[in-house]
């Protein structure tokens, strides 16, 4: 390694160990990040205990410090708390039709938008004939608001009015949907601003006379710690079979997402991303996980460090010293293309905490981007064979190949006695050696 490269390499290890002296602080970060994304206390203490079992037991092997290993286990852990990788984020329709799907929630938590927007999507994109009811009596213009939505969303709506029962309203449409062969009913139901006994049990009644398939308790990703109680007491009073996390395109980070769903247990099948009829995502554990945290982007730099070094590349490498074949220009090129694959010195830094960001600043970026680009112009305007045999490199060649890389001559000798210093160390070094070395620059 250059002297530059492998002081750099240092002074970013340097800083990371700030973070991996203590893996309480860490914790205690992440802690502070979920409370700060309206994550429920209980759900935080819980979620953290998990992780630092998880971590503790978990030696921090590669490339990246504990602190930043930490973060990735982190980052996993809440993404698979909201159900990344598990099957079931469609709308299950696997009922005798008409396919009944039940909408619950508070008020303006945006059930009646969310009916809507289902309706578009069933309709459009899995050309079904849908039919919406509102069974909102308490408030004449959300019957009213369903039939707009509804038309707008190209589905059809089944009258209602406050003068009749919740359950009879159910009843009706179910009737209507079963004779007039629709695929899917959505039915919206009244929301109150607080859990009470008295909503509790009318959304019980509606859920025995449709017997649905799909119950989706709606929530607002804006809605605070509250979310966690609000959640348990629709979770206990029906079987929830999904949640939909909406408003997403607020400011919030959403971390009633991840309380609804600690208390229920059921998957967060979609997110409302606008107010608009086509606002609605299957929801993505993953993205909102980041969000979740929101830890200086430093998810991103730990899941970039570990996509991007080519272990695979340094495995080679190793190999081919092993096999006693020369380290040559083309290896020293890949080395030092391993450092840009990560997106760049400054790339990096900027994705650190602020922190370390600040340490980081002292090293001057600019001119370590600068020089690891010149160094890469150089070796590329020299010719394959030169590549594999430097010593092939003579003044004359020198001079071609500084004019083609736009520097001085001198810069190219520069070069070429570092691949030297390089390749004596490669000499002498064993493959596991290397193995680790090739670690070391690319975390
Ligand atoms: P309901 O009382 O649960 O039926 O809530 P509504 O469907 O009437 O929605 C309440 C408000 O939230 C309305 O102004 C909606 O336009 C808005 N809303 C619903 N979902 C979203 C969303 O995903 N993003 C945004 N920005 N607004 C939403
Ligand atoms: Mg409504």
């Amino acid at each position: 390694l250059t002297e530059k490269l492998s002081r750099l390499v240092k002074e970013i290890r340097g800083q990371a160990r700030i973070t991996e002296a203590n893996v309480t602080d860490m914790l205690r970060e992440v802690r502070m990040a979920l409370l700060e994304a309206d994550v429920a206390l209980p759900v935080v203490r819980d979620f953290i205990a998990r992780v630092k079992g998880k971590a503790l037991g978990q030696e921090v092997l590669g490339s990246l410090s504990p602190g930043q290993a930490l973060v990735g286990i982190v980052n996993r852990e809440l993404a698979a708390t909201m159900g990344q990788g598990q099957p079931g984020a469609e709308l299950n329709l696997a009922a005798q039709p008409p396919a009944v799907v039940l909408m619950a929630g508070l008020q303006g938590t945006g059930k009646t938008t969310t009916t809507a927007k289902l309706a578009k999507l069933l309709t459009e994109r899995r050309k079904k004939k849908v039919l919406t009811v509102s069974a909102d009596v308490y408030r004449p213009a959300a019957i009213e608001q369903l039939k707009t939505v509804t038309k707008q969303a190209g589905a059809e709506w089944f009258p209602s009015t406050g003068e009749q029962k919740p359950v009879d309203i159910a009843r009706a449409a179910l009737d209507h949907a079963r004779r007039h062969y629709f695929d899917v009913l959505l039915v919206d139901t009244a929301g109150r601003l607080a859990v009470d006994e008295a909503l509790m049990q009318e959304i019980r009644e509606l859920h025995a006379a449709l017997n649905p398939v799909e119950t989706l308790f709606v929530v607002d990703a804006m809605q605070g710690q509250d979310a966690m109680n609000v959640a348990k007491a629709f979770g206990e009073a029906l079987p929830l079979t999904g949640i939909v996390l909406t408003k997403t395109d607020g400011d919030s980070r959403g971390g009633a997402a991840l309380s609804a769903r600690h208390v229920t247990g059921v998957p967060i099948k979609f997110a409302g991303t606008s107010e608009k009829i086509d606002g609605l995502e299957v929801f993505d554990a993953e993205r909102h996980a980041g969000r979740v945290l929101g830890m200086g982007d430093i998810v991103a730099l730990v899941e970039q460090v570990t996509a991007n070094v080519d272990m695979a590349a340094a495995q080679k490498l190793a190999a081919k010293v092993k096999g006693g074949e020369g380290f040559d220009l083309n290896d020293f090129l890949a080395q030092i293309q391993q450092m840009n694959q990560m997106g760049g010195l400054s790339s990096l830094m900027d994705k650190l905490p602020t922190q370390m960001a600040a340490k980081a600043g002292q090293v001057d970026m600019d001119r370590a981007e600068k020089e690891i680009r010149r160094k890469q112009g150089i070796i590329h305007s020299m010719t394959p064979a030169e590549r594999k045999k430097p010593d092939l490199i003579k003044a004359t060649r020198k001079r071609r190949i500084a004019a083609g890389a736009g520097v001085q001559v001198q810069e190219v000798n520069r070069l070429l006695n570092e691949f030297g210093q390089m390749q004596e160390m490669m000499k002498k070094m064993k493959g596991g050696g290397l193995m680790k070395m090739m670690k070391r620059m690319g975390g």
